[in-house]
C-alpha cells in the first residue's frame, strides 16, 4: 500500500479541504502522513493521518501582530515568510522523508517545502490548491484591483532579495510567480469547479476540479422571520466593530431575521442590546446557518463563498484582501451577489433589498451549487494521487 506524505500551511481554510481527502487515502487502508502545525494536529489525527509537527520552524508565528495582520495582502512580506520557513524546515524535513519513503507527496500550493521536497527527492507530486487556480488568463479575469497591482510593483525589490536566499541555497526558483501559480506540467487538485474556477478551459489536463468539501452541519438553526441575513467576515481579519455596530443599526428595523458571527477578537457584548431579530456570536455552525439563509454578507474567503453558494444563498460581497476581492470578482461576475456602494450600513441594506428584489441572483447561485455537487470530491482527489503511485 502507498505511502502519500501531506504538507500545508498553519491555516484552516488551507487545511480542512484535505481532510476529506486523507480520510478516503485512510480509508482505502494506504498510511498517510501530515506535516503541518500543532494548531491543526487534532483535525489532522481525527482524520486518520500520523501527524509531523513543523512548529518550531514557523516563522509565520514569530511575526508582530501588525505583520500577521498584513500577511495576506503584502506580497513581499509573504514571500519573505515563505522562504524563511522552506530554508528553517529544509533538513528536518529531508531526513523525515528519508525514512517514511512516500509514494506521493502532496502539498499546499502555498507550502512551497513540499513541492520543493519531492523535486529533491524525485519523488510524483500533487499540488492542493484551496484558492483559485491561477495562471495568466484567470489573473486577468480576476482582475486584480490597480491597488492591487501597485503593491505588488513596489514590492517586487523586497521579492527578489528573498529569492535570491532560496537561490543561494539551491533551489531553482526562477520568479515569485513560479513560487505562488499552479504550472501546467503540475499535477494539481482544486477544490473548486470548473464553473466557478475562472478560465478553467485554460488549465492542462493535469487539473482536477474536484470541487468544495462542505463538511455536514452539526447542528439545526431556526429561521424566525421571512427573510434571513447572515453576516461574517471570517475567522482572520475580522476584527470590526464598528462595521458589526453599523450593520445592527441599519438592520434594526428590517424586519429580517439576522445572525453575525463577529469572531473571536470581538465580545458580542460589546454590541450593547440588539433589536428583535438580530443575534451576534463569537462563532456559528456556519454550514447549518446557510442552510437557512437568504443572503451572506461576507469577506468573501474562499470557503465561506463556496459553501454560501453550495446551498444556493447569494452574497453581498465585502472582500478585505487581494485573494478575498478575486473571489468577490468572480461571485461578481457570474451574477450570484453584489458588491455594496461602501461598507457602510446603509449601503449593505441598500444591496441586501436589491438581491432580495431580484430573484436572479438566487438563481445564479444555485446554479453554481449544482456544479459543485457534479464534481468528483475528495474521492476524486484521492483516486488522482493513488493513480500517480508507482
Ligand atoms: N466559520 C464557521 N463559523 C463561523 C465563522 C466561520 O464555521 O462563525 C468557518 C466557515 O464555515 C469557513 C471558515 O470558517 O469554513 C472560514 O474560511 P474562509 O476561507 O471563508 O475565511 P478565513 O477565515 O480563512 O478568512
Amino acid at each position: 500500500m502507498p505511502n502519500i506524505a501531506f504538507f500545508c500551511i498553519p491555516a484552516h481554510g488551507h487545511t480542512n479541504p484535505t481532510l476529506g481527502v486523507v480520510q478516503e487515502l485512510v480509508a482505502g487502508g494506504n498510511r498517510v502522513r501530515y506535516y503541518s502545525y500543532n494548531c491543526m494536529e487534532e483535525k489532522i489525527t481525527a482524520a486518520g493521518a500520523e501527524f509531523v509537527s513543523c512548529d518550531g520552524f514557523d516563522s509565520q508565528q514569530k511575526l508582530t501582530p501588525d505583520e500577521a495582520a498584513r500577511l495576506g495582502s503584502d506580497l513581499a512580506l509573504s514571500t519573505r515568510v515563505l522562504v524563511d520557513t522552506t530554508l528553517a524546515l529544509d533538513e528536518h524535513i529531508r531526513t523525515e522523508l528519508a525514512a517514511f519513503r512516500p509514494d506521493c507527496i502532496v502539498a499546499d500550493s502555498m507550502a512551497i517545502w513540499g513541492r520543493l521536497a519531492a523535486q529533491k527527492l524525485g519523488v510524483p507530486f500533487v499540488s492542493s490548491t484551496t484558492t483559485f487556480a491561477f495562471n495568466r488568463h484567470s489573473a486577468k479575469v480576476m482582475k486584480q484591483s490597480p491597488k492591487g497591482l501597485l503593491g505588488m510593483l513596489f514590492a517586487l525589490p523586497r521579492i527578489n532579495c528573498q529569492l535570491d536566499r532560496l537561490r543561494a541555497a539551491g533551489y531553482p526558483v526562477k520568479n515569485v510567480l513560479e513560487l505562488i501559480s499552479n504550472d501546467e506540467n503540475t499535477h494539481t487538485v482544486v477544490y473548486t469547479s470548473p464553473m466557478f474556477q475562472p478560465c478553467a478551459e485554460t488549465f492542462s489536463e493535469k487539473f482536477s476540479f474536484v470541487g468544495p468539501s462542505i463538511r455536514p452541519a452539526a447542528q439545526q438553526v431556526e429561521k424566525t422571520r421571512e427573510k434571513l441575513v447572515y453576516l461574517s467576515m471570517g475567522t482572520v481579519n475580522n476584527d470590526m466593530l464598528p462595521l458589526y455596530r453599523d450593520t445592527v443599526a441599519a438592520l434594526a428595523h428590517s424586519g429580517w431575521q439576522v445572525i453575525l458571527s463577529v469572531g473571536e477578537q470581538t465580545d458580542p457584548q460589546a454590541l450593547g442590546p440588539l433589536p428583535a431579530g438580530i443575534t451576534a456570536h463569537r462563532q456559528v455552525d456556519q454550514i447549518a446557518v446557510l442552510q437557512q439563509a437568504d443572503a451572506f454578507v461576507s469577506h468573501c474567503g474562499m470557503n465561506s463563498a463556496s459553501e454560501s453558494l453550495y446551498y444556493g444563498v447569494p452574497l453581498v460581497t465585502l472582500p478585505q484582501t487581494p485573494e478575498q476581492q478575486g473571489v468577490a470578482n468572480r461571485v461578481l461576475q457570474l451574477g450570484a451577489g453584489i458588491r455594496p456602494a461602501s461598507a457602510r450600513g446603509s449601503d449593505i441594506r441598500k444591496a441586501l433589498e436589491t438581491l432580495f428584489a431580484d430573484s436572479s441572483y438566487r438563481e445564479r447561485a444555485a446554479a453554481i451549487g449544482q456544479d459543485f455537487r457534479r464534481c468528483s470530491g475528495a474521492k476524486g482527489a484521492a483516486q488522482k494521487i493513488l493513480s500517480l503511485c508507482k
